[in-house]
């Protein structure tokens, strides 16, 4: 599954430059699937349907750091737990519910950003 930031977040900034799919917004910043990742152009999602990954998105928080489900792995393929939560001072980093998502799947979407 995806993780989540919680409203206990401080806002300290620890996160974002360890996430290795750039998921990780500050709060009222437009996000891309075409951030940090090979993806451009109308793309095909690995669970269906397709998306401009150029598109500017509205933030999903306006006072929170945020988590983009669509761009979080759980750093699967990258590192053994997910680094958001390895550093976040306040332990707001946490699975989920609404996004749960098999390792298979979290690994499709690993490749589908970067490539194999
Ligand atoms: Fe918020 Fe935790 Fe990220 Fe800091 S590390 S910005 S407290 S989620």
């Amino acid at each position: 599954m995806a993780i989540i930031i919680t409203d206990e977040c401080i806002n300290c900034d620890a996160c974002v430059a360890e996430c290795p799919n750039n998921a990780i917004y500050e709060p009222d910043h437009n996000w891309s699937y075409s951030d940090e990742t090979k993806l451009s152009g109308i793309v095909n999602l690995p669970g269906g349907g397709e998306v401009d990954a150029d598109a500017e998105n509205e933030p999903l928080s306006n006072e929170f750091y945020f988590i983009v489900p669509g761009k979080c792995t759980e750093c699967k393929g990258f590192h053994d737990e997910p680094q958001c939560a390895s550093v976040c001072p306040v332990d707001c980093c946490v699975p989920d519910e609404n996004h749960v998502e098999s390792e298979e799947f979290l690994l499709t979407k690993k490749a589908w950003m970067h490539g194999e």
